[in-house]
């Protein structure tokens, strides 16, 4: 279970990228959702919270260069001064909305100070110091504020944006708690305590995916808050459902796009994985024949001189001439073999000879006593590597037994080479290698800083054993946990692909490594094209909301535009009759007096009224004088022409206007109009008469005038006896009347 959870840390740690990419997503996200609220009247605290989500996004995705290029102490300074810059716009916002709230709070210079010890402190311990302490400060504060502001103004909203705006404060909350109490690892308390390694230890994750999360939970969160603010403030319940409709699938498309890119990223990186793995393999089959090589020529040579003939005479007390003989075959041996040296040793492991003229040599001795010798003595070849710390390199010796004729192991022969070629040969060669003891113990590589490092924990005999030889006591292995063949693993801080291969069967086996640098690179093609999947479906999305909206407001006009037109048509028609009504008269009369002026047209109006119309609703009741008002009305409408204009004057009064017509004619249509009312059938009232004054325009006169002499004439009607059209004279000149028209 343990493994089980180990693993998974492991995985989600090789995928630090891709969290880093949608983390820094998620706040860029935000930053864009929060300019355009306050494009949309958001208060300026809400583009302050824009420029934390924008400088949050860029520093995590700076995080994210370093993890693709590689890291230096500047590169994490400045990356700790835009994370540091970030929090600080939160701290702003959060303090800008309480203060608005009512909250009584210092003003920006709190800042200066609090930069100030934070570069202080950055200075004297560190990068990674001073982060932990503007995450403390800064960091914790501003995002818990933010969390706070927006609860208190969740109170002001309604329905699905007060839930949102709840939901965008809960992540602000848990946000305070994951980037601003969850530290990196520090010397102080607490971030000795409650820090990364801890967090990974109890959830098995990176803190950085819990972050990214909930970055993607506060960045839909105060979208959506936004999102239901636009449309309550539009009003339209297509267009309230097209948000929620919206909502779901920007939800259910970034999601796909991220587990898609991730997928997509895990397969590209997954192409250089092999790449390394099968390249490692190459490399260390290399290494392994280079130094197999060098063992089976001296294995080789070592069994050729054990079965030399000539080498007898110097186990067995042979002439002069015959152990000069045996001396010459030793010395030629060990020099045909490349060996440095080659020994005889009796049964006891007593040297009886030496490729050396010396006697005795240092540390000849061991010899005799070394598994090696035993194995040798009781008829197995054998051989072994041994580095002792003063030599310049390590060598191999090969022990092979010397048989006399009865086939009776009598002695040893023993050559050791140096492996000093070998290693001069990989000292160009670019990876990291290390050939290590059985321990685990570096004794030969190309990077010199780690010769005689552990690989891997020893026991503590062992690291005794070896602190006693090397006389170093600060061995820190460089991983966790021994390889047996293959792993992808944290050395010395960093994920490398380790290989390791033994060396025939001696317990010593050749190790390299494989740094990540490039397997981020790979990665990187999958995040891009993620990224720019993304952009294209934010694109999409955004002009699909565009259009809705423009769609929705559209239709909006459309029908404000028939409500005024409806409202106009209202304004301007009788309700009873269906005729025009005064308002209308009195636009059409401006423009017919203008043109009459203009192209010196005639114009004239005919006013009528009915005659004892009082005494119809009287007699019949009102609805039966309605009734009337609207049969004469409908017969008059047709009885016109279409160029004229009727009017319901008021009550049961109407007025005709008719361009183009002069007075006589005027007359004439009146007259026509009233004998064919005389008898014309009104329903329950059955007849009535009607009396008719007529006006043509005088130039230079106003409507109210040209109407006055259509009223004076109609009254003239009425007082000459009702049911006859009277003529009205020019402003100024005489009287024509009735008889002027019988003329
Ligand atoms: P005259 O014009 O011949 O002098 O007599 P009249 O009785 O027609 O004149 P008056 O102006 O005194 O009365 C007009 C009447 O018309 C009064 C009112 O009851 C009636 N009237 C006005 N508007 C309406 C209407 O919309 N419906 C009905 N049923 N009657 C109306
Ligand atoms: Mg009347
Ligand atoms: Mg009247």
């Amino acid at each position: 279970m343990r493994s089980e959870g180990d693993a998974m840390a492991a995985f989600l740690n090789d995928q630090l990228d891709f969290i880093f990419f949608f983390y820094g997503l998620a706040f860029i996200l935000l930053g864009a959702t929060c300019w355009f609220a306050t494009s949309k009247g958001a208060g300026r605290a809400w583009a302050i919270l824009g420029g934390f989500g924008f400088l949050h996004g860029l520093s995590e995705w700076l995080d994210l260069t370093a993890l693709i290029i590689g890291d230096s102490a500047a590169f994490a300074a400045a990356r700790m001064a835009v994370m540091t810059a970030s929090y600080f716009l939160l701290l702003d916002f959060a303090r800008i909305e309480a203060i608005r709230l009512g909250m009584k709070l210092p003003g920006r210079w709190i800042y200066v100070i609090l930069a100030l010890a934070i570069a202080l402190v950055a200075v004297a311990q560190g990068a990674t110091t001073g982060g932990i302490i503007a995450r403390y400060t800064i960091g914790f504060v501003g995002a818990a504020g933010a969390g706070c502001v927006l609860a208190w103004q969740a109170r002001r909203f309604s329905g699905a944006a007060k839930g949102f705006a709840l939901s965008a404060s809960a992540g602000f909350i848990l946000y305070a708690i994951a980037a601003g109490l969850i530290v990196p690892v520090g010397q102080f308390w607490p971030a000795n305590v409650l820090n990364y390694a801890a967090f990974t230890d109890a959830a098995q994750m990176p803190i950085q995916l819990v972050r990214g999360l909930l970055a993607c939970w506060i960045s839909f969160s105060v979208w959506a808050v936004w999102s239901q603010r636009v449309a309550s403030d539009i009003a339209s319940p297509r267009y309230t459902a097209y948000v929620n409709e919206q909502f779901t699938w920007t939800l259910v498309i970034m999601g796909a796009i991220l587990v898609s890119g991730w997928t997509l990223t895990q397969y590209l990186g997954g192409i250089y994985r092999d790449n390394v793995e099968r390249e490692a393999r190459t490399d260390i089959d290399m290494l392994a024949s280079r130094l197999t090589g060098d063992v089976s020529t001296v294995e080789a040579m070592v069994q050729s001189l054990a079965g030399s003939p000539s080498i007898l005479p110097l186990l067995s007390q042979g002439g002069a001439v015959q152990r000069q003989q045996g001396q010459s075959m030793l010395d030629l041996d060990v020099e045909a073999s490349g060996a440095e040296l080659g020994h005889i040793l009796d049964r006891t492991g007593k040297v009886v000879a030496s490729s050396s003229r010396r006697e005795v040599l240092p540390g000849a001795e061991r010899f005799g006593s070394t598994p090696d010798f035993l194995a040798a003595m009781a008829g197995k070849p054998a051989g072994s590597f041994s580095c002792a710390p003063a030599l310049e390199a390590c060598d191999y010796s090969a022990s092979y037994p010397i048989q006399d004729s009865a086939g009776e192991v009598v002695g040893v022969a023993v050559l050791a080479r140096s492996l000093a070629s070998f290693e001069a040969d990989l000292r160009g060669f670019e990876r990291p290698y290390f050939f290590i003891d059985p321990d685990g113990v570096i004794e030969m590589t190309n990077r010199p800083e780690a010769l005689h490092r552990t690989l891997w924990p020893l026991s503590a005999e062992r690291k005794q054993a070896l602190v006693n030889r090397l006389n170093q006591s600060n061995n820190r292995p460089m991983m966790d946990l021994p390889i047996v063949d293959a792993s992808w693993m944290t050395v010395d801080g960093e994920r490398s692909y380790v290989r390791r291969r033994f060396v025939d069967d001696s317990g010593w086996s050749l190790v390299i490594l494989k740094p990540p640098h490039q397997i981020f690179a790979t990665r990187l093609l999958g995040i891009v094209i993620t990224l720019l999947v993304t952009i294209m479906a934010l694109i999409y999305l955004m002009g699909r909301a565009r259009r809705v909206h423009d769609e929705v407001q559209r239709d909006n006009r459309l029908q404000l535009q028939e409500l005024a037109q409806d409202l106009g048509v209202k304004a301007t028609t009788d309700a009873l009759t269906g005729l025009h009504n005064r308002l209308k008269l009195e636009t059409v009369m401006g423009n017919e007096i203008q043109r009459a002026e203009r192209y010196d047209t005639p114009l004239t109006i005919i006013m009528f009224d009915i005659d004892h119309f009082k005494a119809v609703n009287d007699t019949f009741g009102h609805s039966a004088g309605d009734e009337a008002l609207v049969r004469l009305s409908g017969f008059v409408s047709g009885f016109i022409r279409s160029s004229d204009l009727l009017v319901r004057w008021g009550g049961e009064e109407f007025l005709i206007l008719m361009p183009g017509v002069d007075g006589m004619m005027g007359c004439q249509a009146a007259e026509k109009c009233r004998e064919a009312i005389e008898h014309l059938q009104l329903g329950q009232a059955g007849t009535v008469t009607c009396s008719f004054g007529v006006a043509q325009y005088a130039p230079g006169e106003t409507g109210a005038q040209f109407m006055a002499r259509a009223d004076a004439a109609l009254y003239r009607a009425k007082t000459g006896g009702r049911n006859q059209v009277r003529l009205a004279p020019a402003p100024g000149g005489p009287e024509k009347g009735r008889q002027a028209f019988a003329a």
